[in-house]
């Protein structure tokens, strides 16, 4: 072993990657690049009812989009936990061989009966001192010592377990296999991991699973759980209630680095993030700044509408060339990408996903606009409204192609509105819903420049029409 420290990231691929599963990823990372150490991938794949392969290339693609690069010298893997399987039952018979472990042959049946019987919670080691060897059906299991157990955590600092409330639990099932607790530590234990950075709902099993290492004669290694992410309701985020696959986040418009920086923030905070009123930060400043004995006790709100808020301060701080670049997947393969970079800097500011970008601008690209009928309502049918537009029409008329420049629209607008008392706000209302259907959208007269004179015109024209004979919109 190098002497650097050796973290790792252990998903088990039966189902969509999870951004919880990203969260922990992410503090592993920083902990391996920061401490100039390793980032072991290992795929526990040794579910086979669940596993699919396809999940497996889901973590890897998952964890490239959020900077954890196969390619990084930091990391290691994918290792697979089933290529090990030699080593999980030649540490069972280690075990079995010094004493810690002994068969069983109880069924969950015949092992109710008697803690019936003798009026105890669960299995009390009744095949300890029995000399069973292995056969058909014929469980493995840890002969827990009296005492207690303390886990060392980063987190948490020590945490106590007291070795009578934990009963001789089974590391090899019935058919031989191992079970989670025992490939989990052979596994850490071959690939030379020393700190073990992993979600709460882990904890429970480390005092088993310290009892392991120390029994297989290895010092455990370093013990760090990291909160549990829960919804609105504080109930830990659960895939048939809550959106959490990482992929789907992704799809939606949510840019990797804002993802990344949004996860870092559930269970720590950045020091300085409160003196800098901030939290958001590039990450290379959190990768260097993580550390464990920051990270909070409590579950982690996970909270979709800061992370649209990242999201859209991400995309605040892209160029005008990487937000076109961004947005490209989102848009219809058929529209002009010329004329979307002509807009795209006017939509930057109200954008939250680059998936929301097609529906502020499809107006553009549209032969004409589909009208939204209570905007339409609401605008087009006021007393002012078809006057001023038609003011606004002739008044346009008289601009000419060269001026046609937003200043210039605007100032066009401002002469036509003085007539009818109002703020721009009303007045521009009827010719942004005569051009882009909708009242809300891009700066009107930026949208005005980039849809051109002719065609701006063509469309007031035809709203006006539909006002003038009460033609609804369609
Ligand atoms: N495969 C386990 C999980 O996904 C790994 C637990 C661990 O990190 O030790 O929950």
């Amino acid at each position: 072993m190098s002497g650097t420290p050796r973290y790792r990231f252990a998903p088990s691929p039966t189902g969509f990657f999870h951004v919880g599963g990203a969260r922990t990823a992410l503090f592993n990372w920083a902990l391996a690049r920061s401490t100039g150490g390793t980032f072991v991938l290992r795929i526990e794949d040794t579910d086979e009812a669940r596993n699919q392969p396809e999940w497996t290339q889901g973590i890897i693609d998952s964890l490239a989009w959020i900077g954890i690069s196969a390619d990084d010298p930091h990391f290691e893997g994918p290792l697979f936990q089933s290529a090990y399987a030699d080593a999980h039952l030649a540490a069972a018979q280690r075990l079995v061989e010094s004493g810690h472990a002994y068969f069983c042959d109880m069924t969950p049946d015949d092992i109710r009966a008697r803690a019936e019987e003798e009026d105890v919670a669960g299995y009390a080691g009744w095949s300890r001192d029995r000399g069973l060897g292995p056969g058909p059906g014929h469980v493995l299991r840890f002969r827990v010592p009296d005492g207690v157990t303390v886990v060392r955590d980063q987190v948490r600092g020590d945490v106590e377990f007291d070795n009578a409330v934990i009963e001789d639990f089974v590391l090899l099932r019935g058919n031989g296999t191992p079970v989670f607790m025992l490939a989990n530590v052979v596994d850490d234990a071959e690939m030379g991991i020393t700190d073990v950075v992993r979600a709460e709902e882990h904890l429970p099993n480390t005092p088993k699973q310290q009892m392991i290492w120390e029994a297989l004669g290895h010092a455990a290694p370093v013990w760090a759980h990291v909160p549990v992410l829960v919804n609105e309701q504080r109930k830990k985020l659960s895939k048939r209630r809550d959106k959490v696959a990482l992929e789907q986040y992704r799809e939606e418009g949510i840019l990797a680095d804002a993802m990344v920086n949004y996860l870092m923030t559930l269970g720590w905070t950045m020091p300085g993030a409160e003196e800098a009123a901030t939290e958001i930060f590039p990450w290379s400043d959190m990768e260097s700044a993580f550390r464990l004995e920051d990270v909070n006790l409590s579950p982690a709100f996970f909270d979709i509408k800061k992370l649209l808020s990242f999201n859209g301060e991400y995309i605040r701080q892209l160029s005008v060339d990487e937000l076109v670049a961004a947005c490209d997947p989102w848009l219809p393969g058929e529209w002009d990408r010329t004329r979307f970079a002509e807009i795209a800097p006017h939509i930057q500011q109200r954008l939250n996903t680059l998936a929301d970008a097609p529906g502020v601008v499809d107006f553009l690209f549209l032969p004409d606009p589909e009208f939204d009928e209570a905007s339409w309502d609401k605008t087009m049918t006021t007393e002012y409204a078809e006057p001023l537009l038609a003011d606004a029409i002739t008044a346009y008329d008289g601009v000419s192609e060269g001026d046609w420049q937003h200043e210039h629209l605007k100032a066009t607008l401002e002469d036509v509105m003085v007539r009818y008392d109002l703020k721009l706000g009303k007045a521009q209302a009827p010719v942004r819903v005569a051009v882009t259907g909708r009242t809300v959208g891009p700066p009107l007269f930026e949208a005005l420049e980039v849809m051109g004179r002719e065609e701006s015109l063509r469309r007031m024209r035809v709203a006006h029409s539909r006002m003038a004979t009460g033609e609804p919109p369609g």
